[in-house]
């Protein structure tokens, strides 16, 4: 009997554009961890979105792929982050998911009130399964919270190079970018603390 080949399954691959937050999100949100330690560098506020499209295979938060997962988003939440994220030892914000780029809706309303309120005080950390290169390509909205990010870590998460050892982040081909920098040099600029 011939040998069944099981498929290797693999994240999705969308064209540009082919994935819109005006036609997916329902503005919800999975969790809200205010103060914690493991969401990029410092103290931080982390909201983590509803709705992912990737499907990596292994992903952290298979949950929180549903764009009605968790929540609405409501004023009151934001206020709480807002006032949270003012506190002196909390260094800023975390978006994660879900899908940061598929609910520009809840992002960009959020990072541009931490911008209002707090200037360049904060910073704004975000994760998200698009390629630094494919977000470059997208729609206006992605590119505006892409513009207000500091530091963001990109890629889809690669079960075959899954390596916990790694900061911040599940899978080798994943990177921690200056999102500043490179935009300014035209050029993927990793993060300057990165160790490993
Ligand atoms: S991009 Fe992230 S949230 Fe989306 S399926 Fe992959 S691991 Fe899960």
């Amino acid at each position: 009997m011939a040998e069944r080949i099981k498929k290797e399954r693999r994240p999705k691959n969308p064209s540009a554009k082919e994935w819109l937050a005006s036609d997916l999100s329902q503005e919800f949100v999975a969790d809200y961890k205010p103060f914690n330690f493991v969401d990029g560098e410092g103290v931080r506020c982390s909201l983590y979105v509803s709705g992912c499209k990737f499907a990596c295979p292994g992903c952290y938060n298979k949950v929180a792929q549903s764009f009605r997962y968790g929540t609405r988003y409501t004023q009151e939440l934001e206020d709480l982050i807002i006032a949270d994220i003012g506190a002196e030892y909390c260094q800023g914000l975390t978006l994660l998911g879900g899908e940061p780029f598929l609910n520009t809706q809840v992002c960009l309303k959020l990072v541009k009130r931490v911008k209002k309120e707090y200037g360049n005080t904060k910073d704004i950390w975000s994760w998200s399964g698009y390629k630094w290169d494919e977000l470059l390509k997208e729609s206006a909205d992605k590119l505006e919270l892409l513009s207000l990010i500091d530091i963001l870590v990109d890629g889809r998460f690669e079960l075959g190079k899954k390596d916990l050892t790694l900061q911040f982040r599940g899978s080798s081909n994943q990177r921690i970018i200056d999102v500043q920098k490179s935009l300014k040099n035209d050029k993927v600029i990793l993060w300057d603390k990165l160790l490993r």
